[in-house]
């Protein structure tokens, strides 16, 4: 079995677990503890804290993990990125209060207190923008930390910003964006049979992933409206035109569609006379 960790809680809990079911894996939760699970027929599941899982991997704990890019890029181990899981978006920001004189950079004190989880990647930040600071590790709850005198700034993950704007701080400078990545140690991807099974598994998440922002849409349109449908909806490879029976002078058309798109395609296809529109989600993508 190939050990896949995955993150306990949280929001990265919640998107890998489902990624993962959408890709056809079933968790089949052993034990009462249910720290780990047998996922199909080739994974064990092991839940951990996300922030752990750089190392676990890293160390052979597992041979695979499922967590942010921001906490691979914090622990800093020598790990190989499969795949970007696209969920999970947020960015590392340094935030001060929105009361204090500090709107940028460059209003830092210098030997400014940073306080931070992510004591590595924010020392590595102001080393780069030459700025002196001091780095207050915290393990948690940065944001309460500049209202205590105890940090003049912090470094955190900000996602809708709600959490930022309810605790009176503002964002003054991005380090860095993340989402979820899949990773494995480097050294596991050189066994031949292992690297099918990893193969097959990245291309089952990419293939979900694909197909998230698709749709697909069937269309009943005039014949004599093909050059326009074909050049509403070209498809992946030109729109799918199917005979009606008794469709008179109609034919059916479909087509695989970027969500974003849908508003204007089923407008534009509705100006040329199409009729009995539909539209669907789709499991899977692989073109
Ligand atoms: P928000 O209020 O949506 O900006 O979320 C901010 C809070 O959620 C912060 O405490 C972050 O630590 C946490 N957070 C946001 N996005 C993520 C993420 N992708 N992974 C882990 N924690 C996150």
């Amino acid at each position: 079995m190939i050990r896949l960790a995955l993150p306990n809680k949280g929001r990265l809990a919640e998107g890998a677990r489902e990624l993962l079911e959408r890709a056809g894996l079933e968790f089949d939760v052993r034990g009462e503890r249910a720290l780990q699970a047998v996922l199909g027929d080739d994974f064990l599941a092991l839940f951990v804290n996300a922030r752990d899982i750089p190392e676990f991997v890293a160390d052979g704990a597992a041979d695979l993990g499922i967590t942010g890019r921001d906490l691979v890029a914090e622990a800093d181990r020598s790990l190989a990125e499969l795949l970007d899981l696209g969920f999970g978006r947020c960015r590392l920001v340094v935030a001060a209060r929105d009361d204090s004189s500090i709107r940028s950079l460059d209003d830092l004190p210098p030997g400014a207190r940073v306080a931070t989880t992510f004591t590595r990647l924010a020392a590595d930040f102001f080393v780069r923008e030459r700025r002196s600071v001091t780095i207050v590790p915290v393990s948690g709850a940065a944001e309460i930390a500049p209202h205590l005198g105890v940090a003049d700034v912090i470094v955190d993950l900000v996602s809708t910003g709600s959490t930022l704007k309810v605790n009176g701080l503002l964002e003054i400078a991005r380090i860095m964006d993340s989402t979820a990545l899949l990773v494995a140690r480097p050294v596991l991807l050189e066994d031949e049979a292992t690297q099918r099974r990893i193969a097959e598994l990245t291309a089952a998440l990419e293939s979900v992933i694909r197909a998230h922002d698709q749709r697909y849409l069937m269309a009943n349109v005039p014949r004599a409206a093909l050059p326009a449908v074909k050049r509403i909806i070209p498809g992946i490879s030109g729109p799918t035109i199917i005979d009606i029976m008794d469709g008179g002078t109609f034919v059916a058309a479909h087509a695989v569609v970027d969500r974003r798109n849908l508003y204007r395609v089923i407008a534009e296809l509705k100006a040329v006379g199409a009729a009995g529109i539909l539209v669907t989600p789709i499991e899977r993508l692989m073109p």
